[in-house]
């Protein structure tokens, strides 16, 4: 019930933003097919045609932990989504969060990785401002006696292999798990940062080199998903205090790519579908406290590992980003279905 959810300490929430229609949707005169009537409801007016080819709209209810319309900010997305987890990694947890969604639908635009050249654009996305509490937390006394250490990786998953964003030429990184099953991305920069402006300097080095060569600037990041890590550790033993992963995923439409003429394009369109799919049990599994994750079943699950295990000190936080227009009403209920799927029963 509408109670028990909001009552409970969730280790896994989700939650869906939708954008704005954009100037050149308004000016095709395209039509807005989402309503967010309250803060957990979220309704798709789908068109369809009866037998009898009478047109008609079927209204497709979700609910949600949260849903945001066009009119809220990365601020207030920021605020109930990621906030919530950097006190979480303070507290010697694991964290995940998620932009999931269409190509388009808004995922680079929450997380703040849209630099166009200058840094002020990216200040109020969820990476800078995860950044910002965090800076604001270590300097709290109950934290500030335990000398801990900030540090930042970025990397991408393209197809199977793994760059490091953080490094000029972006080389290509090996994933080797050792007897314990501990999963490792060896040689990962992890560079110390002392404050946001530093944070925002590597996101800024991370995204040019990301789509540095790309005609366009959402071709060869559609199809990649963007890890970006936040890691504190104590600063005497370098042991590990908390991690948050926040991820800017592939767009879920090229999963579903597997009529491409190109052959590279299917492969990356069936690697890209298995990660989702992947994801979405290890989520699920997580969820039901099941003593089995299946992070096997793919690269970027495998290198995920991490944060999926360790029963309650993990929490994971999934923002489903759609595009309201009436041309994707079909990738928007796709979407939705996987972010229903997703959350805790
Ligand atoms: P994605 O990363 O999912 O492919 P983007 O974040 O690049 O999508 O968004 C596509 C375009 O829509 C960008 O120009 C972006 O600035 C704009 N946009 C996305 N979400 C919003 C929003 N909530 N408000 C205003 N503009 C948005
Ligand atoms: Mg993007």
């Amino acid at each position: 019930s509408l109670a028990s959810r909001s009552n409970k300490q969730h280790q896994i929430l989700v939650c869906v933003r939708k954008r704005p229609l954009n100037l050149r949707e308004l000016k095709m005169q395209e039509l807005d097919m989402v309503s967010v009537p309250h803060e957990e409801l979220l309704v798709v007016h789908e068109p369809r045609k009866q037998v009898t080819l009478a047109k008609f709209l079927e209204h497709h209810h979700f609910r949600f932990d949260h849903t945001f319309d066009e009119h809220c900010n990365n601020t207030q997305v920021y605020e109930r989504t990621a906030r919530p987890l950097v006190r979480h990694i303070f507290e010697g947890g694991m964290a995940t969060c998620f932009a999931y969604g269409q190509t388009g639908s808004g995922k680079t635009h929450t997380m703040g990785g849209e630099f166009m050249g200058k840094q002020q654009n990216c200040r109020d996305g969820i990476y800078a401002q995860a950044a910002n509490d965090v800076f604001a937390m270590l300097l709290l006394p109950c934290y500030a006696r335990l000398g801990l250490t900030v540090s930042c990786s970025f990397f991408e998953l393209y197809g199977s292999r793994v760059y490091d964003l953080l490094m000029s030429g972006k080389p290509q990184l090996r994933v080797l798990e050792d007897g314990q099953q501990h999963i490792q991305v060896v040689g990962l920069t992890e560079e110390p940062v002392q404050n946001t402006n530093d944070v925002l300097t590597l996101l800024e080095l991370g995204n040019s080199v990301r789509t540095s060569g790309q005609t366009s600037a959402n071709s060869k990041s559609s199809r990649s998903h963007a890890v970006f890590q936040i890691v504190l550790r104590s600063a005497a033993q370098k042991s590990l205090r908390g991690k948050f992963s926040l991820i800017d995923l592939a767009g879920n439409e090229r999963g579903a790519d597997n009529c491409s003429a190109n052959r590279q394009t299917r492969l990356e369109g069936a690697e890209i579908n298995k990660s989702l799919l992947a994801l979405k049990e290890c989520i699920r599994a997580l969820g039901r406290q099941s003593a089995h994750l299946p992070f096997r079943g793919s690269k970027l699950t495998q290198v995920l590992r991490d944060s999926f295990i360790g029963g309650k000190k993990v929490k994971t936080c999934m923002i489903a980003t759609i595009s309201p227009g009436l041309h994707s009403v079909e990738h928007t209920l796709n979407t939705l279905r996987y972010a229903d799927r997703v959350k805790e029963l």
